[in-house]
């Protein structure tokens, strides 16, 4: 599919490569860029999946529809150097993503802002008195611990029960009261009729797509890439002098403490003839937190801009089972990855970065950061 130069036959001396990076996502794709460009490095970049991008690919669907196959994928940040960085590689759409809520019968903002709350009740609260109107409804509680306290803290428990408690348990399999605060406390709450669910800086799609941004990043000569394969089946038989992995962390200890909790998605893609307009949604992503097996349907041409006739989405139904998409945060889970942690600090010669290395629910522009600085950090001084 992709013009990527293939390695075999392997070559067969010593160390023909100064590093092994393992796996072909933003963490692997950034750091077999950087250390080839900037090091000097030959770099063989290893995937099991038969692409490059990790969870970020997209690809044309059959009705030639860009998509992206695991999942719906939006890039904002605050961090210029990581827009920068990237904007080497891709020029950018301008894209802010709007939420819909099906809660109620009605299509209501999320976040939670101000139009939500009077729509909801029919109300018509000023910005003011929506603050006024939280702050009676609000549950105190001592400290904010878990994802059910980080919500009913500020909004109280009639919203929470509509827009968090069933969407939580549907994709985490867990109660909200059972999930560190961290993973609600990413949707905020608005007193203003702001309806974007991202307020990040840097808020853009690469205009053609993540896989060419990525194909831009490895097209190197010193980088080769090796693509349907399980770095397990070559680390032996390919010279390397260090490592990267950005595969889980448990795997790569064989799970000798046990199996850390990933939550997985299954997606369907469907693809419909919409209306005159071209969309069947008035928004990027429409989520129904109590109706439906799935949590979220993403409508792709809002996200890219493509004119087509056809359009196509994406449900998303989680899973317990299946490719690892989300660590998932709670203190027994964590307390686990750092005995996993403290066998990867052993390792001189392996490099433990990425979502599911670092066991952190990162964004990508996360993962591009602790790339870049991890980078920095293995330069010689
Ligand atoms: P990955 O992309 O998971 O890459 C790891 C790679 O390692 C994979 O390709 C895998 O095949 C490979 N691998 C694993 N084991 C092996 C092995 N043994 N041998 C060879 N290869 C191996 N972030 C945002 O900023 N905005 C969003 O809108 C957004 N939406 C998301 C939606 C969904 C449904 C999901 C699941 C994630 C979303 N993210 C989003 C998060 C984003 O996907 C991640 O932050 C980012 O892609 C992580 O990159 P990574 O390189 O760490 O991991
Ligand atoms: N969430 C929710 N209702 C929503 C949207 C989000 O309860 O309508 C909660 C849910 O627990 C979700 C978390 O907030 O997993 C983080 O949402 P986000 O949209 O950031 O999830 P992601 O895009 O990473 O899947």
């Amino acid at each position: 599919m992709h013009a990527y130069r293939s390695l075999f036959p392997a070559p067969a001396t010593e160390a023909a490569y100064d590093t092994l990076i393992v796996g072909a996502g933003f963490a692997g794709c950034v750091m077999a860029e950087r250390l080839a460009s900037q090091a000097g490095q030959r770099v063989l970049l290893v995937d099991k999946r038969r692409h490059v991008g990790g969870n970020a690919f997209d690809c044309h669907d059959d009705a030639g529809v860009l998509v992206h196959p695991y999942g719906p994928h939006i890039f904002h940040t605050n961090s210029a150097e990581v827009f920068g960085y990237l904007s080497q590689f891709t020029r950018w759409r301008p894209y802010q993503h709007r939420v819909l809520a099906s809660v109620d019968g009605q299509l209501l903002p999320m976040p939670i802002n101000l139009d939500t709350v009077n729509r909801l009740y029919g109300l018509s609260l000023t910005a003011f008195e929506l603050d006024a109107f939280f702050a009676r409804v609000a549950e105190p509680v001592d400290r904010s611990r878990t994802s059910e306290d980080v919500v009913v803290s500020r909004i109280g428990r009639d919203l929470y029960e509509k827009f968090f408690r069933g969407y939580t348990r549907k994709q985490w399999g867990l109660d909200p009261s059972e999930l560190d605060a961290s993973v609600t406390a990413r949707v905020p709450t608005r007193t203003t009729r702001d309806d974007r669910y991202f307020t990040d800086t840097y808020q853009a799609m690469p205009l053609l797509g993540y896989t060419r941004m990525f194909e831009a990043m490895l097209a190197q000569p010193n980088i080769h890439v090796m693509l349907n394969t399980d770095y397990r089946d070559v680390v032996h038989r390919i010279g390397w002098k260090h490592m990267v992995y950005t595969g889980p962390i448990d795997s790569f200890f064989d799970h000798r403490h046990g199996r850390l909790p990933y939550r997985s998605l299954q997606f369907e893609h469907v693809t419909v003839h919409p209306p005159a307009g071209g969309h069947v949604q008035p928004v990027g992503t429409v989520n129904h937190p109590n109706d439906h097996l799935y949590t979220r349907v993403t409508e792709f041409k809002h996200l890219t801009g493509q004119q087509h006739a056809l359009s196509s989405l994406v449900y998303e139904y989680p899973q317990a089972e299946g490719d690892p998409y989300y660590p998932i945060p709670r203190p027994e889970n964590h307390a686990l990855f750092k005995r996993y942690e403290a066998e990867a600090e052993q390792l001189s010669d392996v490099t433990f970065i990425g979502r599911l290395a670092s066991y952190r629910y990162y964004n990508m522009d996360q993962v591009v950061g602790q790339a870049l600085a991890t980078f920095k950090r293995m330069l010689p001084a």
